[in-house]
């Protein structure tokens, strides 16, 4: 492997021929159609935004667009056409990449791990809801199903007594998002948790449904997701052994009513004792959904204005000009910022409620801000929807920080001890003094870990900012991994550092997931390099970055 600065399009995947490869894509055509098959011969008009966003390469390229490109998409209608392009892919050697709908911003959007692969897109034709079981509270999917498309139809089929949960940002695919593992933000906010059954395409074509789903005529396909025997789903998740054409998931009881509380925080240092006050009342499930602990600049950022509007100097925007500019928002001066939800009747939420309060209030200048007094128009609203299951896009307005805002994300798991939170914003805080890039960190508390989120802002036009961009996440990853800590999730340009770090008995864990791709895909054609797990055609022969 190796790339040139301009290559010549379509990218013809490593290892076959270009006249080899447009025989195969018009063999391809045949089979599904030419409407359905689109080569990339041209560069990519722009990167669009978020809701039309290009799916040939990331929108949000960190690293020059073409190392992350495609050579062609391919638009399958259903399950057997999903096994067709596989046995075709095959049968030459191709690599394919299935994305639902490729809204993974920050971790790599739409685009595969090895340029030239022929993505598959089962989001645009494989988009129905197949079923809403409206007494046992479950739906199955297919990958072009965003969260606004199942809130919307939940709604139009009047099940008022039924919730979804919904990322930060709500246009992505919900099978998607799951297999990622990503989070929301009700109780029911850990999607992988709460999903029951798949349907995969095999590498080498074969279909199979996971749990009950293995047993003809079930009716448990969706509320036991276990089945019989070895348990298979977490194979399919953050993976490349399979496509997963079909996912249950569960869905939540609607509270009879609920209530979202803000507390802002005064120092940095007060984040220690913040933690410690989360980690019972969260385990407890006092604090009952997945909550988040912002810091006071990206609560500046989400209110969509550019980061010179508020500062024309360069690098970081000095904490005394958040501090001023915060004060006459209505969280007012702080640090961080405490966005949580209480479920159920008045009485239930109140009793609740108070022990937040008496505890939260123990950090000295805590404040806790009165819905009341909050114009409709603040963010906080948007945090308050998402947490009520209701999609929303407000989030993406913090990459309006900087000209051509875009992300990418450091994300380590610890504990929930301040001690953890604070060697973790200390990682943070050594690698973010880069030129052009800004850092947002936000404490996602699941329940008995955290995530930290680290947001890391740059403009996507300078190649000086991308540089530092995943240079700081590079170096924020090896130090994580120095004290112990390890990503849930990354970007495709960082998936081998990530997989480099879960590295315990010589790599013993890499390997098992390297037998078990070479016994699946003996082709190598199935999204080699996500997660880190390279098929033996690919393995040591320079792709590893
Ligand atoms: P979303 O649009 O919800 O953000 P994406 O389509 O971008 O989700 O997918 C997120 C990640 O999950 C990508 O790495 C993608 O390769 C993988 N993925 C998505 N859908 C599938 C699927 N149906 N089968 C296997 N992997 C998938």
């Amino acid at each position: 492997p190796g790339s040139t600065d301009h290559p010549q399009l379509p990218i013809i995947p490593q290892g076959i021929s270009r006249s080899h490869f447009h025989s195969a894509i018009s063999e391809l055509s045949t089979q599904l159609g030419q409407d359905n098959v689109s080569v990339i011969d041209k560069p990519p008009k722009d990167d669009g935004w978020y809701m039309e966003h290009a799916t040939t390469h990331d929108m949000m390229s960190v690293v020059p667009k073409h190392e992350f490109m495609a050579s062609a998409i391919v638009y399958p209608a259903s399950t057997a056409e999903v096994q067709t392009i596989v046995v075709w892919a095959n049968n030459h050697s191709i690599p394919i990449f299935p994305i639902s709908m490729g809204r993974n911003l920050g971790y790599g959007g739409a685009a595969p791990r090895v340029r030239g692969s022929v993505v598959i897109d089962l989001g645009r034709r494989m988009n129905k809801i197949l079923d809403i079981d409206s007494e046992d509270y479950t739906c199955l999917l297919e990958p072009g199903v965003s969260f606004y498309a199942l809130y919307e139809e939940v709604q139009r089929r009047g099940y008022k007594h039924m919730w979804i949960d919904t990322p930060d940002l709500g246009g992505g695919s919900v099978v998607g998002n799951t297999l990622d593992r990503g989070v929301g933000y009700t109780p029911y906010g850990d999607h992988w948790a709460a999903h029951s059954g798949l349907e995969v395409v095999l590498p080498t074509g074969e279909v199979i449904r996971t749990g009950m789903g293995a047993l003809p005529g079930s009716n448990t396909w969706q509320t036991f997701p276990y089945g019989f025997g070895p348990y298979s789903d977490g194979l399919f998740s953050q993976s490349n052994f399979g496509i997963v054409t079909k996912m249950g998931m569960t869905l939540m009881p609607a509270p009879p009513d609920h209530e979202s509380f803000m507390y802002t925080f005064e120092r940095e240092d007060d984040l220690a004792q913040i933690i410690e006050i989360i980690r019972p009342l969260r385990i407890g499930n006092i604090l009952e959904n997945v909550a988040q602990l912002r810091s006071a600049v990206q609560t500046l950022a989400v209110s969509g204005r550019p980061k010179s509007d508020f500062y024309k100097g360069s690098g970081r925007i000095p904490k005394a000009v958040v501090e001023a500019e915060c004060a006459n928002l209505p969280i007012g001066k702080c640090e961080w910022i405490y966005y949580g939800m209480s479920y159920g009747p008045k009485h239930i939420r109140q009793y609740k409620l108070d022990i937040i309060d008496a505890e939260f209030k123990k950090v000295s200048g805590a404040r806790r801000i009165d819905p009341a007094t909050i114009p409709k128009d603040n963010y906080f609203w948007s945090r308050d929807k998402i947490a009520a299951g209701e999609p929303d896009l407000e989030e993406l307005l913090w990459c309006n920080w900087v000209p051509n805002g875009s992300h990418i994300a450091f994300s380590p798991v610890s504990p929930i001890r301040g001690k953890d939170a604070t060697a973790l914003l200390d990682i943070t805080n050594k690698h973010q003094d880069c030129q052009g890039v800004e850092i947002f960190p936000a404490f996602v508390v699941g329940l008995r870990e955290m995530h930290l989120i680290v947001e890391c802002v740059f403009d996507k036009h300078s190649p000086s900012a991308c540089e530092a961009a995943l240079a700081s996440m590079r170096g924020m990853v090896d130090d994580a991994a120095k004290l112990g800590y390890g990503e849930y999730r990354t970007h495709l340009a960082l998936m081998d550092q990530v997989a480099g770090t879960y590295n315990w008995n010589d790599n013993a864990l890499i390997k098992f997931h390297e037998r078990l791709k070479d016994a699946l895909d003996p082709k190598g054609i199935l999204a080699p390099g996500k997660s880190g797990v390279w098929p033996s055609r690919y393995r040591g022969r320079g792709w590893e970055m």
